[in-house]
């Protein structure tokens, strides 16, 4: 299959496959847009069970990162990577070999963290590539994303409750997250903190269990974190968990997470405002991360500003919902307008 007859290919400007004998690399980085800037977006490692899957999936993900970037004001494409392998093949190797990929695209796509790839993954990257964001602290690097994306998921989240709920006291919500990682185990810090009541699950029985020990959380299987009886729900592992069961399943009024593509396929947006459940668009809250880590691609970093434009996610995040009340659509396609307008005024601005 081309990237062309990909259902997810939405005129990506640059789609490049490499390979490498040496390491046994394979790996995809799509462009989705430059319009702004250069195209930011994570790489993804993982043993995608084709080259079909690992295409569709690094297509969607940098597309979300044309619409991020451009939501959270950042002068900055859609770009993502995607490594086709085992976390257990990840060697420095492997890594040298697809940093050489970045760095022949000569700035066009900068790539970080994402699943699969982690700080100490992304410091072997620089060593081989100029074009790596989101290094560990050291002089005005950045580091690790995850609590700013935690800081302005929480935000969004808290926005999305005000929206539904009508409250802005977190005292005795009850949220399920699901997926307790980076950032999952970082947003239950702070919803702990508000005074939340939180229900966990993650594939990781050891990731339950710092939860359950740390807030007080209640673990569930993963397979039922859905059902459980919550005012919200945020999912914080791998995207397309809201799927065509979810909006008949889901206690929860309000979806508030951090990871990315959310939502198996767009129509399911229009059946979750159908039946009543408000969806903050992952991208439009989960940009914390980038807002931060991408100050290395341009070169100044400042924390406090860094901080300031992460806590507009509130507000953002509100904007959007009542933009999708107005307009009566989605969330989704609400934010996607808000997003598109920005590209348009950008595209048509003088250079
Ligand atoms: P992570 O790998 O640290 O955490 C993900 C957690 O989800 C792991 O603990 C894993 O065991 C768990 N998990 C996997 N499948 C699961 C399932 N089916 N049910 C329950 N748990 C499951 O990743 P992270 O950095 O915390 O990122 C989480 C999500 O947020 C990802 O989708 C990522 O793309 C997105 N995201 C992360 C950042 C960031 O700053 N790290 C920024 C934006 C978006």
């Amino acid at each position: 299959m081309t990237p062309f007859d990909a259902p997810e290919f939405a005129g990506h400007e640059h789609v490049s496959f490499f390979t490498d004998d040496g390491t046994g690399l394979r790996a995809i980085v799509a462009v989705h847009s430059t319009v702004l800037g250069p195209a930011a977006g994570g790489c993804r490692l993982w043993p995608y069970p084709s080259t079909a899957a690992a295409l569709a999936d690094v297509l969607r993900l940098s597309e979300a990162m044309t619409w991020k970037n451009a939501l959270a004001g950042l002068p900055l494409g859609g770009g993502k990577s995607v490594v086709i392998a085992d976390p257990s093949r990840r060697t420095p190797e492997l890594l040298a070999a697809f940093a050489g990929c970045v760095e022949r695209l000569g700035g066009r796509y900068w790539t970080a963290e994402d699943v699969g790839v982690g700080i100490d993954e992304v410091e072997v990257l620089a060593r081989h590539t100029r074009y790596v964001f989101g290094l560990q602290h050291s002089g005005q690097k950045t580091g690790d994303p995850s609590p700013f994306t935690a800081r302005g998921t929480f935000r969004g989240l808290r926005a999305a409750v005000r929206h539904r709920l009508g409250r802005d006291d977190l005292d005795g919500l009850r949220v399920a997250v699901q997926g307790v990682g980076h950032v999952g185990f970082e947003l239950c810090r702070q919803l702990h903190e508000a005074g939340a009541k939180l229900t966990v699950a993650d594939t990781n029985p050891a990731a339950v269990a710092r939860a359950e020990a740390a807030f007080g959380a209640i673990g569930v299987p993963a397979a039922s974190i859905q059902d459980a009886d919550v005012d919200v729900y945020s999912p914080c592992a791998l995207g397309g968990t809201i799927d065509a069961d979810t909006p008949n399943r889901l206690r929860a009024r309000v979806i508030a997470g951090a990871a990315n593509n959310q939502l198996a396929h767009s129509a399911i947006g229009e059946a979750l405002r159908a039946r009543g459940i408000v969806y903050a668009p992952d991208f439009v809250i989960n940009a914390g991360g980038m807002l931060n880590a991408g100050c290395d691609i341009l070169g100044r970093y400042d924390r406090e500003d860094v901080l300031r434009r992460i806590d507009l996610i509130h507000d953002r995040t509100l904007e959007v919902l009542a933009r999708a009340d107005r307009d009566d659509v989605s969330t989704e396609a609400a934010a996607l307008a808000m997003a598109r307008e920005r590209l348009r005024t950008a595209a048509g601005a003088p250079r």
